[in-house]
């Protein structure tokens, strides 16, 4: 018997673009003959859609939905419960909601950021009995808390660069106190984060003290907390100046994850920002495997596990560092081996078939559809181990 999966996609996210893409590509590559695939969108103002209606979401023909953002927020909520009890138990059910998706086997929640891959759509399959791909409830939070992240990697022994985290209403109460606990404990240049968020959205790399309150308004903008990091960049005499190597590793599987090889993004700008990771013209790319020494990623390997169990995932991550770039002409030769720091996991990475997560395992052996039919079987192992 075929097993129904739902994917969900879009959702109320600044990510919802890349989630259509991503989910266009599963839908594209999932094995037909095993799979009875049921497409769930979820509008901008998070309205849920099924049927004809969630093709066109995916299609691009309506990406806002019906209802307007704010009054569509309630209704939304209900029509997910709605949507789960109808997968649940299709008759009783089927009044209490539009949405005809039939009893869902598994669903695979391709969403990004809030509302998808912060554990709150986890947290409503959980409930409802389903099996879902990718991490669970906490998993998923903390994947999307760079700050508790923080918390517990440093817990586990993993190296994470210096860093101050600040509450919103902190900064509004205090900034002159908020600027000293920052320049108490940091060197410029820094990157001030909101710390639930993706995408690099409000992100800002801060070189003097007269930058920073504007990049700290930023961030609060988003979110009630905020991480200040200190940045890294070259070795020793370069670095304020060098650009940090950004290396990523994709990993899969439960309990006993296993470690693609690394791949390197190389930006075309100042940092890794929204522009160079979706604008088209961005030529900003990934250099599979990452030109590194056999050690060095074979720790790297190591740490990304360490990384995914230390948050406790499942399922699937892209563990991504930051390595101090030895100054030019020295590629790789510098005196001190140069830091590697883990900079944070993404529990819902891009996922079109050309996002680094799928081309990581693709250079490592697992081709893209296969590597779907593994996350739905890893997420039927997880439901099934659960109790
Ligand atoms: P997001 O979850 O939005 O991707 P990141 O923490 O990965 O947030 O930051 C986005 C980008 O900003 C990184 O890919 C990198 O280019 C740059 N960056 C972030 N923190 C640092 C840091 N401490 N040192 C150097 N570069 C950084
Ligand atoms: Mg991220
Ligand atoms: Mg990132």
């Amino acid at each position: 018997k075929k097993l129904r999966v739902g994917v969900v996609f879009g959702g109320r996210s600044g990510e919802h673009e890349v989630s259509l893409r991503s989910a266009a590509s599963i839908l594209e590559a999932i094995d037909r003959k095993k799979y009875d695939v049921v497409p769930i969108g979820i509008a901008k103002n998070g309205q849920w859609l099924s049927g004809g209606k969630a093709q066109a979401l995916l299609a691009g023909e309506s990406s806002q939905g019906s209802l307007p953002a704010k009054a569509g927020r309630k209704q939304a909520h209900a029509k997910a419960g709605a949507a789960v009890a109808n997968a649940l138990e299709t008759e009783a059910a089927d009044e209490l909601s539009s949405l005809d998706t039939g009893k869902l086997d598994v669903v695979f929640p391709v969403l990004h950021g809030t509302f998808g891959e912060d554990g709150t759509v986890q947290g409503m399959l959980e409930m409802a009995d389903i099996a879902y791909v990718g991490s669970g409830v906490l998993g998923s939070a903390v994947g999307m808390d760079k700050d508790a992240m923080k918390v517990m990697f440093a817990a586990a022994g993993l190296p994470i660069v210096k860093h101050v985290t600040l509450l919103r209403s902190e900064w509004k109460g205090s900034p002159r106190k908020c600027v000293a606990r920052v320049e108490e404990r940091l060197q410029y240049p820094v990157f001030v984060k909101p710390a639930n968020l993706g995408s690099s959205v409000g992100i800002s790399k801060v070189k003097t003290r007269a930058e920073l309150a504007p990049a700290i308004n930023e961030a609060a903008k988003f979110d009630r907390k905020i991480v200040i990091e200190e940045g890294v960049g070259g070795t020793g005499r370069t670095r304020a100046t060098g650009k940090a190597r950004e290396l990523e590793i994709a990993v899969l599987g439960n309990d006993d994850p296993i470690a693609s090889v690394v791949g390197e993004i190389v930006p075309d700008r100042e940092f890794y920002d929204y522009e160079s990771k979706y604008d088209s013209n961005s030529t900003s790319e990934p250099v599979i495997p990452a030109k590194l020494s056999r050690a060095e990623s074979k720790q790297m390997r190591e740490m990304a596990v360490r990384a995914f169990r230390a948050c406790d995932l499942s399922g699937l991550a892209r563990v991504d560092f930051l390595m101090e770039a030895a100054p030019s002409g020295t590629p790789g030769k510098a005196a001190k081996p140069a830091k590697i720091y883990l900079n944070e996991v993404n529990t819902m990475p891009g996922f079109t078939s050309i996002s680094m997560y799928p081309k990581l395992w693709q250079a490592s052996g697992i081709p893209y559809a296969e590597l779907i039919d593994r996350l739905i079987q890893l997420a039927l192992e997880r439901h099934a181990e659960r109790k």
